[in-house]
This record gives C-alpha cells, structure tokens and sequence, in this order.
C-alpha cells in the first residue's frame, strides 16, 4: 500500500498545476506576451537540463543556488547536469552560442518556464516553479534599467496589484565592490563574536551576503555597517543616479534599499526587487497570509549584469534583466481575493438526438468551430432533457437541435434559451442564422 501513495504522489516540492489553476497561467502569459510584443521582446526558450558548469561559473559557487539548491546529476554518458535554477545565465549561454552578438544590440528575450531549486518545500517555495524574466543584453545604458524596472512594474500593475514598492540598490562593479569588501570585512572584524554563524561563513567567501541576513541578532550591526552607495566608483555612481532620475521621470516609486545585494554573484551596478503591498494593506490577510508573505517576499527581481556574458567566455556583453515567480503572484493574488480568471463564455450548445443525427453530429460542430462561434456540446449523452439542462447550466443564448428528421432535411432547429421559442432553420443557413442572432 504505502509503495502504491508514492507512486501517486509527487516528489516534495513538485506540484501539478490543475485544470482550475491553468485560466491564473493563461491569464499570465496573455499579460506578459501582450508587454512583450510591446516592448519588443522575442520568446526564448532554453532546455531546462544545463551543464552545471553554467550555473556554477555563471551564479557563483558562493550563492545559496549554487552552493544549496542545485538539482544535479551525472548522466550514463558521464556528463555532469542541473536542472536549471533560473533563466539569466541560460539565456546568456544561448546568445554567445548562437551568436546573437552579430544582431542588432541590444537584445531582447523573454521567457516563460519551470525553473528547479532543492529548496525545503513550504507553502508556496517550491522545488520546481514557474517564472517569467525579460532580459536586454548589448547595452550598457541606465535608460535600460529603468526601462526593464517599469516593464515589470506595468505587468504587474496591469495583473491587478495596486501600491507595488520597488526596492533598489546598487552593488557596484568588479572595480568598486572588492574595495567595499574590504571595509565590510574590516568593520565586522571587532564585532564577528555578535553575529550569527552564517555570516561568519559570508564573510568569508561572499561578504556582501551579509547584509541581506535576517537574523535577529545581526540587524542592529547591520544598521551600523557601512554602505555601498556611498563608496560606488564614478561610473557606478553615475549610473544610478540616472537610473533613479530616470524612474523619477516614469513615476515609478522606489525606495533606496541599502541591505538588497540579491543572491546570485552575477549582479553589477542596479538590483532591485519588486513587492506586493505591504501585509498593513486594504485587504484582509490571515495571519497565515501575512506569515507567507513575509516569508516569500518579492514577487521577483532583477538587475544589471554586465559581466555574465564574458565570464561565460562570450564577447562584452553589459546586459540587465528582471525573473518573476509565477506561483508567488498567483497566490498573491488570490490573498487579495481576485477571482480566476474566465474563460470566455460559450455562446451555443449542441444538442444531438439519435443515431444518425450523432453521426452527422461531429461534422456539423466542427463547421461552428471553424466559425469560431464557442460552441459546447455533450455528445455522450442521448436524452434531450439532460443536453438542454447542461445548456441551461452553462447560461447559453441559443441551443441548436439537430434530430433523426432534421438530419435527412438538411435543417437544424434553434432554440432561445431565454424564451423556449424555437424554430427550423437551414443546416446551411445556421451559421450565419446564429451569427445574426448572437451580434443582436
Ligand atoms: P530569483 O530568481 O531568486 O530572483 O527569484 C525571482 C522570483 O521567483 C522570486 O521573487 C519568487 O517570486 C520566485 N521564486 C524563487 N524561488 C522560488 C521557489 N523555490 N518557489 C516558488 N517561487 C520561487
């Protein structure tokens, strides 16, 4: 027995996406399509099983990613994989290896997949979750980041979220942060016996990942360290201050977040994050809500990474980016008790009664597809009642009947719903007959 439950059950952290969920999928897609095609972003889709060289050149041995969550094997042909945990560094391999370098710059992809981290599954932290990221690669200018900032935002607010916060930082370059890791390795140097064991590992290996810990004990520390903005380099300098002045420009609100350095070693200059109304908000949250809101944080995030494509041995490739969790906004959304998203609703149903009527029953049906009129129908069932019920149900205009008699007349007869009058029409004529009627 208990062999036959695992066989029916997913692995932790794995979960279907049922029929009733796939209209929040739909709903999210057609947004972020309709954004894409706006802004000008083409569909990428990159394999979801890497080399993990990838991942641990591109994200960095240091990250949690990396270093945690990584779903990786060995194949019989001895090559070692990973299940990838995010989309940036993927898209990046795809661009040098398909030489899109040659193209006109920059660069503007999208994708729409399921993603894999070995994370300890809890409600909504999944080991397998789908996200939506746009990425611009080929260009270095701070109108890019805002640009990308607001793509996210507007996609968001056109999902339905209201007062969404923005939180931006900037993490320097490969010329400014090793100079800032030294003075925060320097300041925790007298202070190391008051923090907790994590950050003693970070300062070692990832010292920025300090200031993103939420332990108790390090926030008073963490207030007093020093922070990054104030010792950026010119450059990196330069282009936040355009970036936030940018943004002041779209009315894009944002607060300055000196702790937001983001997990993955990729980043440079801009990062940011973007949140849903906070758990004080104008719609109720159960303590359970605000508990896993505060637990998941972000809807997504993003930023700048100009030195990926290199690493990964392309040409210089500055490029920015934003990753959206797709659960994380389904489930916010329902906490603010937005409906699920309909389908559109049918307009016709088909009812069919005897043998040879439902022989030529398919037949017919398809033409009021082809006609793309949204035409229901039951054709496993025989008696009129139960067909017209289903009808009623489904709050249809019209029914079509089509019968043993207007099988061999080549009629079909129509029934308003509304009124019960119903009369006979034309088997060629129905069409543009129902067509008539639903335009009225
Ligand atoms: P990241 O790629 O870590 O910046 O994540 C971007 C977004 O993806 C997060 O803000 C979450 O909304 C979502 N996300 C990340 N990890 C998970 C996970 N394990 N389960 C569900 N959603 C996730």
């Amino acid at each position: 027995m208990p062999r036959k439950k695992k066989t029916l059950q997913t692995p932790g952290g794995f979960h279907d996406i049922l029929p009733q969920d796939q209209p929040w999928w739909d709903f999210i897609y057609e947004k972020v399509k309709h954004f894409a095609d706006f802004y000008s972003f083409e569909r990428i889709e990159t394999p979801i099983l890497e080399f993990t060289e990838l991942f641990t050149k591109g994200i960095g041995v240091s990250s949690d990613i990396v270093e945690k969550q990584m779903l990786s094997f060995r194949t019989k042909g001895g090559d070692d994989v990973t299940l990838r945990p995010e989309g940036t560094a993927p898209v990046s391999r795809a661009y040098i290896f398909h030489g899109m370098d040659h193209l006109p710059q920059p660069v503007k992809l999208y994708y729409f997949s399921p993603m894999f981290r070995y994370e300890r599954p809890q409600k909504g932290r999944f080991r397998e979750f789908w996200q939506f990221g746009f990425e611009i690669l080929g260009e270095k200018s701070p109108v890019l980041d805002s640009q990308i900032i607001l793509i996210f935002f507007r996609i968001l607010e056109n999902l339905g979220f209201k007062n969404l916060k923005v939180q931006i930082n900037s993490i320097g370059c490969f010329q400014c942060r090793p100079y800032f890791k030294k003075i925060i390795k320097n300041f925790y140097k007298s202070r190391i016996s008051q923090v907790c064991p994590d950050c003693k590992r970070r300062l070692k290996v990832n010292p920025l990942r300090v200031l993103d810990c939420k332990e108790e004990r390090c926030q008073r520390i963490k207030t007093l360290a020093p922070q990054i903005i104030d010792h950026l380099c010119e450059d990196c300098h330069n282009h936040f201050k355009n970036v936030l002045e940018f943004l002041d420009e779209l009315a894009v609100p944002y607060n300055l977040n000196p702790y937001l350095v983001r997990g993955l070693d990729y980043y440079t200059k801009t990062v940011f994050e973007i949140w849903p109304e906070a758990a004080s908000s104008k719609y109720e949250l159960t303590v359970e809500d605000k508990e896993f809101q505060a637990l998941q944080g972000a809807l997504g995030g993003g930023g700048r990474y100009d030195d990926l494509v290199k690493l990964l041995r392309g040409k210089d490739t500055p490029a920015v980016g934003f990753a959206a969790g797709i659960e994380r906004i389904v489930q916010e959304l329902k906490m603010m008790g937005r409906e699920t998203p309909s389908k559109p609703p049918f307009q016709i149903f088909f009812v069919q009664i005897g043998d040879l009527a439902k022989r030529k029953s398919l037949g017919v049906f398809e033409k009021f597809i082809e006609a793309k009129i949204r035409t229901a129908e039951s054709f496993s069932r025989d008696s009129v009642r139960a067909q017209l019920k289903i009808a009623d149900r489904l709050g249809v205009k019209y029914a079509l009947i089509f019968g043993q008699k207007e099988a061999l007349d080549g009629t079909i007869i129509l029934r308003d719903m509304t009124t019960g009058a119903q009369e006979t029409v034309k088997l060629d004529n129905a069409i543009e007959e129902v067509k008539k009627r639903l335009r009225k």
